[in-house]
């Protein structure tokens, strides 16, 4: 019996893998009884015609598919019995994709790109960055870290691809026809690339183009119809020497929990997916208690640091209503289905009513969840309860869903209502109305107002906030009667809003609208404010119970009903003051909120 070497250990067999896909009545052999050994060090390309099973395979081989029949033997331990688990930390810790469509994420950078598949945790995001840039310094983009993907060429989009694939130093990279969308010459160079990675770690390249694999690669495998043809070099590790395969609990991946919350953060970026999930929050809630749900313990710090980024922006919420939103769109798939397919059971002889939405809306209706929040606070509040201690800080935080109205003057000397109520009921504008509606006018009353996450104990502001923003002038809010500014990232705020807040002259967004009416040229002036003088403005805040008087007979009436807001409510409205001015420090942080003042 001979002993192995460590390097002869280090092997990938394929041992009579087979694989049927099965679409309807077809089945379709995509891979049969498919057998050999990879080294642990070569660059070898598999090639064949097209559907002779080639991705299969290498999907296969990466984890990304699984095959029916034989096994896949890696290091003398096989993967009949891996877990999903297993299958994704061996997919994140031992292997490195490259698609023939590179797969990048278009609205990253191509530095971004690269950082998202880090999965090595606890380092530090000065560390992670580092590795990122070395690893697009090492396939010749140093110079392109910021650009995004479109900016690049196909080759250098697919230079990128490699780097992404190879940041985590995997020990196999996967290749699915890298140069398959690219001209020779670029080709070539990406060619001359893979080699370089081949010559200290296993690369498996598939491609129909049988003279750059002769050219390039050191070992080609030929398929046909599922089954190899053909081996140039083939690779017989002794059998035994070793072990008998034996399964090994990989332990736990990192990669797609913290994808997920990276990807879920990018989408929050973008403010039409956070404006939209606020719209559908302020749709169905009423009154919330938005809990932010902390995992640190036990966590790392990246972790930690990611988890808060996406929590703050992005709280868990618990409403006293809520939507299963699944089944929701369950529903809407089945709806869809059923008005696809046609089923009508009548013939079209006459007039037949459709209930579709009826139904539609009775079944949504059906998915409308209610929380207990009274006994849940108590749960909270109640020092014996095991969530208890994460109340407070980036742990669970319960707000009240106030409702108040903030009225100010224009520059003209008109009261207004800064929901923007009174400027949007030209015709014209209706269709905003209704977006300002969805906006978060419906739960908090005022969209250009929005509550600061409150920080632990007594502490008006969540330090996380505190962390994010940078304070301009003045000073953070001391009490209920101070708001802050918030700035976007430019020093901005939107003239919408300007005028809303009565910044801006009610008359002269008449005007605008009115011009916009009669199809003549209308423009909004660009504006702007010291610090100062813009923090000098005072606001009237009415609570709700204000607008309501008892009647003689014991009924409390609207006050406002008829449209008129009475001057009079003024004088005991809350006065508010602008204690400062904020703005996000990056761009992650720009995402927080979407009001124009915070309040505490
Ligand atoms: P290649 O990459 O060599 O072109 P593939 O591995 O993609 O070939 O496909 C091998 C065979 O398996 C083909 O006949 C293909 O139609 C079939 N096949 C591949 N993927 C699927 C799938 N997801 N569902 C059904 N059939 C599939
Ligand atoms: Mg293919």
């Amino acid at each position: 019996m001979r002993r192995l070497g460590k390097e002869e250990t280090r092997v990938f067999q394929i041992k009579g893998i087979s694989k049927e896909y099965i679409t309807g009545d077809l089945r379709q052999k995509a891979l049969d009884e498919v057998s050999f050994s990879l080294r642990d060090n070569e660059f070898v390309a598999v090639l064949g015609p097209s559907g002779s099973g080639k991705t299969t395979l290498l999907n296969i081989i990466g984890g990304l598919d699984r095959y029916d029949s034989g096994d896949l033997i890696i290091d003398g331990i096989s993967t009949r019995q891996y877990s999903d688990r297993d299958w994704d930390s061996y997919r994140n810790h031992s292997i490195g994709f490259v698609f023939q469509n590179y797969n990048l994420i278009g609205h990253q950078t191509v530095l971004a790109n690269v950082e998202l598949a880090l999965t090595i945790s606890g380092i530090s995001r000065e560390d992670r960055k580092a590795r990122a840039e070395q690893a697009l310094k090492d396939v010749g983009l140093g110079e392109h870290l910021y650009k995004k993907p479109n900016q690049l060429s196909g080759g250098q989009m697919q230079r990128v691809a490699i780097a992404r694939a190879l940041v985590n130093n995997p020990r196999v990279l996967l290749a699915d026809e890298p140069t398959g969308a690219l001209d020779s010459e670029t080709g070539l160079a990406v060619m001359e690339l893979l080699k370089q990675v081949a010559e200290d770690r296993l690369v498996v390249m598939v491609t129909h183009n049988a003279e750059l694999a002769e050219a390039y690669a050191t070992r080609i495998i030929r398929l046909k119809d599922g089954k190899v043809k053909e081996d140039s070099h083939p690779f017989l590790p002794a059998e035994n020497g070793q072990e008998a395969p034996k399964h090994k609990n990989m332990g736990k991946a990192s990669m797609s929990f913290l994808t997920a919350l990276s990807l879920s953060a990018d989408n929050l970026r973008t403010k039409k997916w956070r404006t939209f999930l606020t719209a559908f929050a302020g749709s169905i809630g009423i009154i919330g208690i938005a809990l932010i749900l902390s995992l640190s313990h036990g966590a790392n710090a990246y972790i930690r640091r990611l988890q808060k980024d996406t929590m703050t922006s992005y709280p868990i919420t618990i409403r006293s209503q809520t939507v299963d939103l699944s089944s929701m769109l369950q529903v809407g798939r089945e709806n869809g289905q059923a008005m696809r397919s046609g089923e009508v059971n009548h013939s079209l002889d006459g007039i037949y009513s459709d209930t579709g939405r009826f139904r539609m809306a009775s079944m949504v209706s059906s998915n409308i969840v209610r929380n207990d929040l009274s006994g849940f606070k108590k749960y909270l509040d109640d020092p014996d309860s095991p969530v208890h201690r994460y109340l407070g800080e980036n742990g669970i935080v319960y707000s009240y869903d106030t409702r108040f109205s903030v009225y100010s003057y224009d520059p003209d000397g008109v009261l207004i209502n800064t929901d923007g109520s009174g400027l949007y009921n030209s015709s014209l504008s209706t269709g905003r109305n209704m977006m300002m509606s969805m906006m978060g006018a419906g739960t908090s009353g005022n969209a250009n107002f929005e509550q600061l996450l409150p920080g632990q104990d007594d502490e008006l502001v969540s330090s996380s906030v505190q962390d994010n923003y940078e304070l301009l002038y003045g000073s953070w809010p001391s009490s209920c009667e101070e708001v802050v500014l918030i700035l976007d990232e430019n020093n901005e705020v939107p003239a919408g809003a300007l005028f809303e807040l009565g910044y801006l002259p009610e008359a002269e967004y008449r005007d605008y609208m009115k011009n916009l009416e009669e199809g003549k040229p209308a423009a909004v002036e660009n504006v702007s404010w010291s610090y100062e003088d813009f923090c000098r403005k005072e606001f009237f805040l009415v609570p709700a119970c204000d607008f309501y008087r008892r009647e003689k007979n014991g009924v409390f009436a609207d006050i406002t009903a008829d449209g008129q807001m009475p001057e009079s409510l003024l004088e005991d409205a809350l006065h508010l003051k602008i204690s400062g001015v904020i703005r996000p420090v990056n761009e992650e942080a720009a995402r927080n909120f979407l009001g124009t003042f915070g309040y505490t």
